[in-house]
C-alpha cells in the first residue's frame, strides 16, 4: 500500500479545507537529507559525548574549542546535505493554503534551501555564528583558532543557535504559539516531541479542536486522541503524497 492509500480521506479533506496551516519540524525531516538527529550524531569521534557535554553555554565556558570543533563538522555535513521531497513538499503546500505558518527546531536552513519562505526558527541556525560576548551574527566566520574571535571585538564566536537552558528567540516562539492557537490543520513532521516548548504545540491545538496531523516513521512516544491523526511514514514519501491527495492537479 503506497503512502498516499493509507491517508485517512477526512484528514486530508481537513487539510484541503484548511485556511491557516501551522507546520512545525524536527529532526526527522532532514534524516532523509543524510543529516543524522542530534543523538545519531554523536558516532565516530564524538561517541564519548552526551548531547549535555556540548549544547550547553557551560560547555562553551568549559571547553570552547571542542563544542565549537563539533559544531563546525555538523556545519560542513549539512553544508553537503540537499533538501528532500519532504522539504519540498512544504513549499508545495504555501502554493494551495492562503496561510501556512512553518515553523522549525532544525537548525540546518534546508527548508530555505528547499524554497520555503518565512521559517520560524526556534533553535537558530548552525550555518551562521555569533559574538559570545555581544550576540552580533556573523555569517561567515574568519578562518582562525576554534573558536574564532569575533571580527568587531575579539570575544570568543560560537554558533547561532539555542542550547539546552537558553532562552528561544521571543518573536519565533511568538509567531509558533500564535498559529498553535489560530490554525485549523497543525502538521507535526519528524519530531518527538520531547523538546519544550515546541512539544506542547500540537496538543494545545489538537485540545481547541484543531486537526492536528503527525508525519513521522513512528506513532511511539506520541499522543493519541480524536484530533490527532497518524500519518505514519518517512517525511519525503508521506508530505508528497498528502499534498498531492488533497489538491490533485
Ligand atoms: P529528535 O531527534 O528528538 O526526533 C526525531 C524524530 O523524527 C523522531 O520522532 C523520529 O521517529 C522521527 N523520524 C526519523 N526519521 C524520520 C523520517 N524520515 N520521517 C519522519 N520522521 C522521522 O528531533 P527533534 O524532535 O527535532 O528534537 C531534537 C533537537 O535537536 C531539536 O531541537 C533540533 O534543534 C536539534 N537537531 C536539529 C537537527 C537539524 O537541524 N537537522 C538535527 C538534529 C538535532
Amino acid at each position: 500500500m503506497t503512502a498516499a492509500a493509507a491517508l485517512d480521506p477526512a484528514v486530508v479533506a481537513a487539510l484541503r479545507g484548511a485556511r491557516r496551516v501551522m507546520v512545525l519540524t524536527g529532526a526527522g525531516i532532514s534524516a532523509e537529507s543524510g543529516i543524522p538527529t542530534f543523538r545519531d550524531a554523536l558516532t565516530g569521534l564524538w561517541a564519548n559525548f552526551d548531547a549535555e557535554d556540548l549544547a550547553t553555554p557551560e560547555a562553551f565556558a568549559r571547553q570552547p574549542a571542542v563544542v565549537w570543533d563539533w559544531y563546525a563538522s555538523r556545519r560542513e555535513a549539512i553544508r553537503r546535505a540537499q533538501p528532500n521531497a519532504g522539504h519540498r513538499a512544504l513549499v508545495d503546500l504555501a502554493r494551495w493554503v492562503p496561510r501556512v505558518t512553518l515553523v522549525t527546531q532544525n537548525v540546518d536552513g534546508l527548508h530555505q534551501r528547499a524554497g520555503s519562505a518565512d521559517v520560524w526558527e526556534l533553535h537558530g541556525n548552525i550555518l551562521r555564528s555569533r559574538c559570545s560576548r555581544e550576540g552580533v551574527v556573523v555569517d561567515d566566520p574568519p578562518p582562525g583558532p576554534s573558536p574564532p574571535p569575533c571580527p568587531r571585538c575579539g570575544a570568543p564566536l560560537r554558533p547561532d543557535v539555542v542550547w539546552f537552558g537558553e532562552v528561544l528567540p521571543f518573536a519565533a516562539l511568538a509567531a509558533a504559539e500564535d498559529a498553535a492557537a489560530t490554525c485549523e490543520v497543525l502538521l507535526s513532521v519528524g519530531t518527538s516531541n520531547l523538546v519544550v516548548p515546541a512539544a506542547s504545540l500540537p496538543w494545545m491545538a489538537a485540545a481547541r479542536g484543531a486537526t492536528v496531523i503527525v508525519v513521522n516513521t513512528t506513532a511511539e512516544g506520541q499522543r493519541h486522541g480524536p484530533a490527532i491523526h497518524h500519518a505514519l511514514g518517512p517525511a519525503g514519501t508521506v508530505l508528497p503524497a498528502l499534498v498531492a491527495a488533497a489538491w490533485p492537479e
